[in-house]
Parts: structure tokens; sequence; C-alpha cells
């Protein structure tokens, strides 16, 4: 169970079940405060959706308060879609009740009933002044009572259990659990990003970094079929999957790659083979970005991970684009990335064996100091123009949704105009 909570049926007459989220980072954004806000509010509701004709959510004071009608909702469930969402500090399970500290002190009592604890604390805020007492004696009085009734001490460091009192908007919050949030920010509010998504550890871990900042992360992946197998094609979709639990909806862009392989293959050095394929992977992503209103891209590029990711070669991979690339896990060691893709859910996935479409005919010894000069040389008997076009004209695309979305992206998949898409995952 995710946290002990009496039944509500038992309170109904007196209060009503409420879940309060408090804000993370936006609630130091103050000039645009609103729109991350709103950016915020859509995504709970997203989150909520097929719950939606069973709350009501209002905003205000850094915290939303989503009120249900009835008892009988499912507030656990809930709770673990709110777990997802970006944007917020945390999320505290209680009941909203009138501001009388009788009441407090009543509604506290019937939270801790069959807990077994020894030690308590109460923390209340009170940001309503016009409440009589302050927030210290609101603790004292409310503390008091809880230790006579349940003959247990105060402990304000380290308490089994915490009565958290929010004294807000003409009525109070009372509850005892206090969930962690994703953090971050709200998904939408800092623009759009593509990101080149392998069936790799990392970069599934940098999509899900740039998610946190508040990025939509459009996917594009690049296979070597039939050269490779479909293996990576499949673990790629697992983890779009994983990761469209955080933005509710994601595209991912397919690029039959083995062409504009072969090419590189045949008019390029072989120590350089591996650049080149980034190289055109990244122009091709930077096309697709344009294409989208992207603003920049994503890569799980590490600083001196592989050869490709010596500092060189990342300046001079960088230096086939005209926009930021973003390497959210550059000054980070694969045992932190593990440890995240875990945290993520990535991790069984990206585990399973596959062949990339950089394994391709991959050198034996790649330059790990490559020459831009060298480079510059080498590619000048390519046709970049054609090569781009060639990986972007085979692109495919698929659509992928959290169930609660599903009925909504049939309707819509059936009006829709896009020339890419292809497959619709749910
Ligand atoms: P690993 O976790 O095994 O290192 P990886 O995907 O990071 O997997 P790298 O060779 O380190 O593999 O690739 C560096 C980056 O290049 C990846 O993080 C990813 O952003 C991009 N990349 C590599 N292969 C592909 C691919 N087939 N399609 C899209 N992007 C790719
Ligand atoms: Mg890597």
């Amino acid at each position: 169970m995710l946290f002990a909570f009496p039944s509500l049926k038992n309170y109904l007459v007196v209060m009503n079940p409420v879940i309060v989220v408090h804000h993370h980072e936006i609630t130091l954004k103050r000039g645009n405060r609103g729109y991350f806000e709103k950016m915020l509010m859509n995504n709970i509701r997203t989150a909520l959706k097929d719950f939606s004709s069973q709350f009501t959510i209002r905003g205000g004071y850094g915290r939303f308060v989503i009120e249900f009608d009835s008892p009988d909702t499912n507030i656990e469930e809930l709770a673990q879609r709110l777990k997802l969402v970006f944007g917020i500090a945390n999320i505290c399970v209680g009941v909203k009740v009138e501001q009388r500290i009788e009441t407090f002190c009543s509604i506290a009592g019937q939270l801790l009933n069959d807990t077994s604890f020894q030690t308590i604390r109460v923390h209340t805020t009170r940001p309503d002044k016009r409440f009589p007492m302050n927030s210290v004696a609101v603790n004292v009085k409310v503390g008091e009572y809880l230790c006579n009734r349940f003959s247990v001490r105060a402990n304000l460091t380290s308490p089994d259990e915490t009565i958290f009192i929010e004294i807000v908007e003409g009525v109070a919050y009372i509850y005892r659990s206090k969930i962690q949030g994703a953090g971050g920010l709200p998904v939408g509010a800092s623009g759009k990003v593509v990101s080149l998504l392998s069936a790799g550890f990392d970069s599934p871990v940098a999509s899900w970094r740039m998610l946190k900042r508040g990025c939509n992360v459009l996917f594009v992946h690049f296979h070597s079929m039939p050269y490779t197998g479909i293996q990576a094609l499949e673990q790629v979709r697992d983890l779009v999957t994983v990761l469209t639990k955080y933005q509710f909806h994601s595209k991912l862009f397919i690029v039959p790659f083995a062409d504009v392989q072969n090419e590189i293959v045949l008019n390029t050095p072989q120590h350089l083979r591996v650049i080149f394929y980034r190289r055109f992977m990244i122009r091709v992503a930077e096309a697709l970005a344009k294409e989208r209103k992207a603003e920049a891209l994503v890569t799980g590029e590490a600083v001196g991970q592989v050869a490709s990711q010596t500092l060189r070669n990342i300046r001079v991979i960088d230096e086939a684009a005209t926009m930021p690339i973003l390497r959210p896990l550059s000054g980070m060691d694969k045992e932190e990335t593990m440890a995240t893709a875990r945290i993520i859910g990535s991790y069984d996935i990206s585990k399973e064996p596959y062949d990339d479409c950089c394994s391709f005919l991959a050198p034996r010894n790649p330059a790990t100091w490559a020459s831009l000069e060298e480079v510059h040389e080498a590619e000048s008997k390519l046709d970049i123009t054609q090569l781009v076009e060639m990986g972007l004209s085979n692109m495919t695309m698929e659509e992928f949704f959290v169930p609660q979305l599903q009925k909504k992206s049939m309707k819509e998949k059936l009006n829709t105009t896009d020339k890419a898409e292809q497959v619709v995952h749910a």
C-alpha cells in the first residue's frame, strides 16, 4: 500500500477527501509563473483524464487542490499517476475541513486511528492570516491533544508520524502523508527537443532528463535493417512506451539508415566511419527538428565513454549541426546513468542485447581524436544534401499514448494528415 489512509467513507459527513499538490520549481518563476502553472494544471488534468468526472481542481498559493465528489474514488491510483507529473514537489493525500481548532484536533485524531506510533509532530502553515491562532500555537494545541489521546510523546526532529495542517483560503487541509513528487518543470513549458534514441542505457535517461526540465521530447531512431535485426527497434518502442508515461503522448520517427551508411562506408576512411554516421544522424535529426519546430537536439553521449565521445570527437560531431545539441549525461558516470535507468524503468529494456546501427561495419580502430580538416576533406566526396534527403524521405512515424488518452488518439488518427504517421501504440 502506498500510504496508510483510513477509509474515507467514515468521514464523508464532516470532511472532503482532497489531494493537495505543491508546485516544485515553478514557484521560483516570478514573471511567467502563470504560464508554468497553466502547463502543470493541464498536465495534471491529462494524467487524471479518465477520472475527470470525479474531481475538481483549483489553484493558488503554490499549490493545486484536487477535491473529490465521492469517497469511492481510487485515490491511491491517482496519487501514483501524479508521481510521474513533472513540476510537482509533493503530493499530500488528506481532507478539507473548516477552520476550527477543535476540528483540527478531532480530524488529526481520526487520521491516526488504527496506527501504532510512539512519537508525533504537528506541522502547520498558515498563509490565511485571518485564522486567529498562529502556526506554532496550532502545533502546540493539536500536538497536546494527540499526545493525550494516543499516550505518545512529541518529537520535532524524527517523529514516527507527522500531521500536516495547511490553513489557507478560508479552509484547512489536514494530511498525514507527503509523497515525494517528480520535481522538475511541467512538460511542455520549456519547448520541444528532438532526442536521438538508441536501445542502450544512455539515451533514454538523457531523454528523461530533458522531460524533467520541461521539454516535450520527439524521438528519432536510426536502424540498419536488413543488416541488423529488428531487436533494437523493438527495444526502442518499449523505451518510448516507458518515457511516454512522463509526457502522455510521444512521436517516434524511424529512419532506415543502411543506404546512407553504405555511401559512407564506400566513400570515407574506415577510422572515421562512426563519426560520419553520427554527423549524418545529427543532420537528419536537425532537419526533422526544424520541420517540427523543435529548438535543440539531445543525445546520451558522456565525455570519454567511447571513442566517438572524446571531447574532440564530440566537437567534430557538433560541427555538423547548427542547432544546440544537449547532452545531459555529459558529466555522468555509467553507474549514475544506470541508477537513473532503474528508477525510470528503462533499465530492464536497455539491458537486453541488440545490434545498434553504429555497429554496422564498425571500424576496428576508430579515430579517438578526429581532425576536422580530415573530416571535411573526406566529406567533400559525399553529396550531403542528397544523403540527408535519403534519410528523411524513408522516415516513418509512430505515435504512443498513455492508456487514458487511448480513445482520443484513435479518433484523431482517423483525421490526421500527417504523411509520416503510420502506427499508433497505446
Ligand atoms: P549505451 O548506453 O550502450 O552507450 P548508447 O545509445 O548511448 O548506448 P552510444 O554508442 O554511446 O550508444 O551512442 C551515443 C549516442 O548517440 C546515444 O546516446 C544516442 O543519443 C545516439 N545514438 C546512437 N545510436 C543511435 C541510433 N541507432 N538511433 C538514434 N540515436 C542513436
Ligand atoms: Mg552511450
